[in-house]
């Protein structure tokens, strides 16, 4: 067994909460947090409204309308709200950001904080449209750009100019699932006023909470996890006290705004994200443990295995992992990729994750590095577990290893 102990893996009852304080754990606070069921006649989701004008009735009422929550369909409805604050409530929050997609959430949140002659930190094994965003946007907006060794740690300090305004991060990382020391880099950051972020949405918000470490903003993919149907676009900007204010009025002065439908859809989806992951733990894990003992797989990526190098790290941040994580094949030769993915049965093949079905991508690192290389042989496969029977999966994957040896 490659699991350090069973308890490091084992279901978390995560941030069970102070009941001496009347604090609520985790689990029911997801159930509950931003619904009102007594405003919307006892209906137990919050309502969607579909609005853009909203009326008042009088001209006093027009004149106090800049006191007025609701009172236009983009500044957000009673919809909106609710996913707001349950999003808040998930990630400890003072203030939400809501925007149509998770790149749009990482979009916003660096053009919010740079401007022209600032400099911005970025992990060199970030998202790939982050990396994209600081290389084609940010540089012609005149903001100096380096991306770090995501292994980098307190070494981080050595990268700092004077106009550096802030640092990204993401972890466990996008294809390659190495763990960044979050909290030796918020270290440095927040004395010298850096802003900190970090791509969540690995974690979805139930297994790690960056802000109750220190980091300013937690950035999530809501398409994903959250979601958890693959059947929406979203983005969610989880702001500390400091930030929020300045997040909130740069989204508003771009128009940012969702649709109501997928606001809707998103909390629904929310409701049941922590027992969700719980199982998408268990069932990656068992996936994990069984490629790692296939004569076909070289290596796998899995912050929860002890065998990963990153593994101490991710036990001092996550209380758990996810359903997503990466492996190396050592066969190259497309045609038997070809055989080997084509007459899966179970595994879907294209973008995105976070839903209840299960995933396979072939990847190619390589291509988004630029402070480090890639120099793994093989061929990087990148898996999202879903909530089916493991067995079952073990099973389709098992046939493919078949097809690919042939
Ligand atoms: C998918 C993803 C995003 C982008 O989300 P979209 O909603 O697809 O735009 C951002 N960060 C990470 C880590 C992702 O996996």
């Amino acid at each position: 067994m490659s699991l350090s102990s069973p308890s490091d893996t084992a279901v978390q009852p995560a941030a069970t909460g102070d009941r001496r304080n009347d604090k609520l754990g985790q689990d029911t606070v997801i159930c509950h947090a931003g619904r009102d069921p007594a405003a919307h006649f006892g209906a137990v989701n919050p309502p969607v409204f579909h609005a853009s004008t909203i009326l008042f009735p009088t001209l006093a009422a027009l004149d106090a309308k800049a006191d007025a929550k609701i009172r236009y369909g983009r500044r957000g409805t009673p919809t909106t709200f609710a996913l707001e604050d349950a999003v808040a409530a998930l990630e400890a929050a003072a203030g939400v950001v809501l925007t149509p997609s998770g790149a749009n959430a990482i979009s916003t949140t660096l053009l919010a904080h740079l401007s022209p002659g600032d400099h911005a930190l970025i992990a060199d094994n970030v998202y790939g449209p982050c990396r994209h965003c600081a290389n084609e946007v940010l540089r012609r907006f005149g903001v100096d750009v380096d991306f770090y060794d995501p292994l980098i740690g307190a070494g981080i300090a050595r990268m700092i100019k004077p106009n550096t305004r802030l640092i990204w991060m993401e972890a466990p990382g996008s294809l390659t699932f190495e763990m960044t020391d979050i909290a030796a880099i918020v270290a440095v950051a927040k004395p010298r006023g850096i802003v900190t972020v970090v791509d969540n949405t690995w974690s979805g918000g139930v297994f790690f909470k960056p802000l109750t470490l220190g980091v300013d903003i937690s950035v999530q993919a809501g398409t994903k996890y959250i979601s958890g149907h693959s059947d929406l676009m979203l983005g969610t900007i989880a702001c500390a006290e400091g930030s929020y204010g300045r997040v909130k009025s740069f989204a508003q002065r771009m128009g940012i705004c969702i649709a109501p439908d997928d606001a809707y859809l998103a909390q629904r989806g929310l409701r049941t994200i922590a027992v969700r992951m719980r199982q998408h733990q268990v069932n990656a894990l068992q996936l994990a443990l069984w490629l790692e003992k296939r004569p076909e797989v070289t290596r796998v990526m899995h912050p929860a295995l002890a065998t990963d190098p990153g593994h101490a790290l991710w036990k001092a941040h996550f209380t758990g992992a996810s359903g997503l994580f990466g492996f190396v094949i050592r066969e190259t030769d497309r045609r038997k990729l070809a055989a080997m993915v084509d007459g899966l049965r179970l595994f879907g093949m294209g973008s995105s994750w976070g839903g209840y079905e299960s995933l396979i991508l072939p990847t190619d690192p390589r291509a988004l590095r630029s402070a480090t290389s890639w120099t793994e042989p093989g061929q990087c496969m990148r898996v999202h577990v879903g909530l089916e029977d493991v067995a079952d999966l073990i099973d389709d994957l098992d046939r493919g290893f078949d097809r690919l040896g042939r």
